[in-house]
């Protein structure tokens, strides 16, 4: 296994282990075959392994295996607040202890404050004391290292980022998402910084594996590599030093097997130009059935009214590229999400906007368009029920 190194100078394994995948048996998790993947990963040098409040399960799970093994001390555990529900300051110790329980530990190594969306989640958990009790907890030993793990977009990304002295942050990051969410300014910033990035999602769920179209896979094999679309993934992310740990949800003996493969035989600089230029023409590919020619390049924004325009965009697409259900899902879980509203419904047609597409695109017309796909009645209502209840807390 190869290692980056974290802010301190600590060795994290470039494959992490992401657990919320695990495979269930009836409600709960199937903790003997979870014992075996993780057991191999950790044979195999991986010393990272990410949970999080809510992952049902995963924190007991974890914490039985690593107790059961006795290798608690040769690993490192990383696992999340639900910050969406602390609206008090004693929310913070009462999540924090019961996952300590769970954990069967006295310690967590990297504490992230989970799913923020934008700065105003952030502020909203300064209000409530958020960084004495850091502080306190980082002096205690209880928590060695804290973070926060990031859906919003590269602006809001940014602003988190500058606000706080932070240990090490998580994105989603992949191939297809190199100008979305944080994106790759989003991770030169933080390593910029000496900001360890523990990359999220680099298979996109699966879309860049599975659920590849026909078209894409045979321009892979075409490149003359014999890569599995997985490798491709890795490897593009490997390829860049900015990159500190890459997650996957490793639920087979063999898929762990073959990520470690990767992960020993990936370096920075293992692509050619070459083999940029074949993922380049996958990704056209893919977005060839796309339904708006945007680039995610944000000369757009921002906008004066807010609205979050290559978020909407990108969203819409996916519903194209990826599924309506995924890329619907994608936009309540992004766009829908931040503390200060960014529909489209919010355009007043001004056409700022598009005075700066280099794309030419119409966009105002778009938005509307994306806004009547992404958000049929159903949808908005649900989104709605959602953002009174995640973002209810920092009214109060
Ligand atoms: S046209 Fe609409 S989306 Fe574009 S800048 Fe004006 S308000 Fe924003
Ligand atoms: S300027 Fe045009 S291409 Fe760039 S993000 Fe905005 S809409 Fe997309």
């Amino acid at each position: 296994m190869q290692y980056r190194k974290d802010k301190n100078g600590n060795e994290l394994s470039m494959l992490g282990f992401g657990c919320m995948r695990f495979t269930k048996k009836g409600n709960s998790i199937d903790i003997d075959k979870a014992e075996q993947e993780i057991m191999e990963a950790f044979r195999a040098g991986v010393n990272y392994y990410d949970t999080a409040y809510i992952y049902s399960g995963s924190e007991a799970a974890v914490g039985e295996i690593f107790e059961r093994n006795g290798i608690r001390d040769q690993i490192k555990i990383a696992t999340k607040l639900p910050q969406y529900l602390v609206g008090n300051n004693a929310a913070l110790e009462k999540y924090f202890k019961e996952q300590l329980s769970r954990l069967r530990t006295d310690h967590v190594d990297y504490y992230l404050m989970h799913h923020l969306t934008d700065i105003a989640m952030w502020e909203k958990l300064k209000k409530v004391g958020v960084l004495d009790w850091i502080a306190e907890k980082k002096r205690s030993g209880a928590i060695r290292n804290i973070g926060f793990s990031y859906h919003g977009n590269t602006d809001g990304f940014l602003k988190i980022l500058n606000d706080y002295d932070w240990d090490i942050c998580q994105i989603q990051y992949n191939y297809f998402d190199e100008y979305s969410q944080a994106g790759v300014d989003g991770l030169k910033a933080a390593a910029a910084r000496g900001i360890p990035v523990v990359i999220m999602e680099p298979l996109r769920g699966g879309k860049l594996v599975g659920m590849l179209p026909d078209g894409a896979k045979k321009i892979m094999k075409e490149s003359g590599r014999n890569w599995t679309p997985a490798e491709w993934s890795f490897r593009w992310l490997y390829n860049q030093p900015e990159v500190t740990v890459v997650l996957s949800g490793m639920n087979s003996l063999d898929m762990v097997r073959e990520n470690v493969e990767t992960a020993d035989s990936s370096l920075p600089s293992c692509l050619t130009e070459k083999d940029l230029a074949f993922l380049e023409r996958v990704r056209e590919w893919i977005r060839s059935g796309e339904k708006v020619g945007c680039t995610g390049c944000r000369y757009c924004v921002p906008c004066p009214r807010g609205v979050d325009i290559p978020g909407i965009f990108r969203c819409y697409n996916a519903m194209y590229t990826e599924g309506k259900t995924d890329g619907r899902f994608q936009f309540a879980q992004t766009v829908g999400m931040t503390r200060q509203p960014a529909f489209a419904s919010q355009c007043v047609g001004c056409g700022k906007c598009e005075k700066h597409c280099p794309q030419g695109l119409p966009i105002r017309e778009k938005l509307k368009e994306a806004d009547r796909a992404l958000r049929p009645l159903p949808y908005k209502i649900g989104i709605n029920v959602a953002r009174a209840f995640m973002l209810r807390k920092s009214r109060r």
